[in-house]
């Protein structure tokens, strides 16, 4: 049996209120996962290698909910724009280069090595339309060990003739990964509809068909510029998140919704009765002028929600950024309305390590969880006689890649 005892000082979150600490604690590891924990180690185990970390902080990897591998070489381009206009100018010349595996290739790869660096050993990554380098990055994440969920990009009109999908050939390829990649144990298949205006009412009812048929998640874009929403009224002539319902894009499956800024009554409680996952964005949010996610209203309202770097009309690939940005925004909403108290270092920590239960039990350094954790050294932002908690909040806020010094998923070292 491969039984390991790791020792440091462990920060993770079981819920959005609390941190919980356990300071100078050994873990028992076995096969990945963690069999006990205790702060003397018992004699039965003395035998055993105790790799000690000493006062360095462990965290939980971080989970990334919504971002586009394709638009990885972009990022930091086009911030000036509005999203249909960012999409046009940019992000739809960017996708179509895909169409070449070996440019693929070798963006897949960047952004799987950047991915890990940042310390997100999770994501749920839009691909392109093309099958080929979908396959491709599929392939690239199962390599480098990342759990991921991967989605060919859906989209049969409004978009150039270069990424304008047949509507058959769409489902059939859509079809097509799902039979290849859903047996995977860590990169899985997920159906990604761009979001509704680029998708015909037959391609999503096909992809809903889809969705059922072979039980898969589902992740698209919602409500995210206020163009765009009313754009979504004249072509269906309904609310946007009926739109993806009526489709059985909505929950049906274990379902992520992006950006989710301007969602009405209805579409709230649609989404708290269908389980939807709401994933904030708060980079991409500002950078395009979209607006900014209420994020207490919606916890308030029961909502589960989550992180994304929105890469690329985000600009950081590090969670973390995403995590200071969505404590920021908060705040701006609070000053006009005292009501709305600000999202706490305990609530984005846990958005951003739980990943809203999307991919099962995971974030806790507690019996029975895979061992997955980053290792912090943080001796070099200050002093470190600090409380875990501060030593957290300082590494959140003015910390970098370079202080995560090791990345562990499922008890095993991922490297890049
Ligand atoms: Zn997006």
């Amino acid at each position: 049996m491969d039984k390991k005892i790791i020792k440091g000082n462990f920060i993770f979150s079981k819920n959005l209120n609390n941190l919980s600490f356990l300071e100078n604690t050994h873990l028992l590891i076995n096969d990945g996962k963690i069999l006990d924990i205790f702060k003397e180690v018992p004699t039965k185990y003395k035998n055993l290698n105790i790799l000690d970390f000493k006062n360095k902080i462990i965290i939980p990897p971080f989970v990334d909910l919504h971002l586009h591998a394709p638009q990885y070489a972009m990022r930091g381009l086009g911030m000036d724009k509005e999203l249909l206009d960012w999409l046009n100018t940019y992000t739809f010349k960017e996708e179509n280069k895909f169409k070449d595996i070996g440019y693929a290739k070798r963006i897949y790869n960047e952004f799987a090595k950047d991915l890990i660096k940042h310390g997100t050993l999770r994501a749920v990554i839009f691909a392109t339309i093309h099958k080929k380098s979908t396959e491709i990055l599929f392939e690239v994440l199962e390599k480098y060990g990342l759990e991921t969920y991967v989605g060919k990009v859906n989209m049969d009109r409004n978009c150039p003739e270069f990424l304008k999908e047949n509507t058959e050939k769409s489902l059939k390829e859509t079809e097509e990964l799902i039979l290849n990649y859903k047996n995977n144990k860590k990169s899985k298949p997920i159906i990604t509809p761009r979001f509704a205006p680029t998708s015909t009412q037959k391609l999503l009812k096909g992809l809903g068909e889809l969705a059922i048929k072979y039980n898969i998640p589902i992740q698209s874009h919602l409500s995210e510029n206020q163009k765009e929403v009313k754009w979504v009224k004249e072509l269906y002539n309904h609310n946007y998140s009926e739109v993806y319902n009526e489709n059985n894009l909505f929950g049906q499956t274990p379902t992520l919704m992006a950006h989710c800024i301007y969602l009405t009554k209805k579409g709230i409680e649609l989404m708290k009765n269908n389980r939807v996952i709401a994933v904030h964005c708060p980079q991409s949010n500002v950078n395009l002028a979209s607006g900014i996610m209420p994020v207490r209203t919606l916890l308030n309202e029961g909502l589960n929600i989550g992180l994304g770097s929105d890469i690329g009309a985000g600009h950081s690939i590090a969670i973390k950024r995403s995590m200071v940005m969505a404590i920021e925004l908060s705040k701006l909403i609070y000053k006009d309305n005292k009501n709305l108290k600000p999202l706490s270092t305990e609530e984005v920590f846990f958005m951003a390590t739980k990943g809203s239960d999307f991919f099962g039990k995971i974030g806790e350094f507690n019996v029975d969880f895979s061992f997955d954790a980053l290792i912090i050294d943080d001796s070099n932002l200050g002093t470190t006689e600090l409380t875990l908690k501060e030593r957290l909040q300082r590494f959140i806020y003015i910390g970098d890649d370079r202080n995560i010094i090791k990345r562990y998923l499922n008890g095993k070292e991922i490297n890049f």
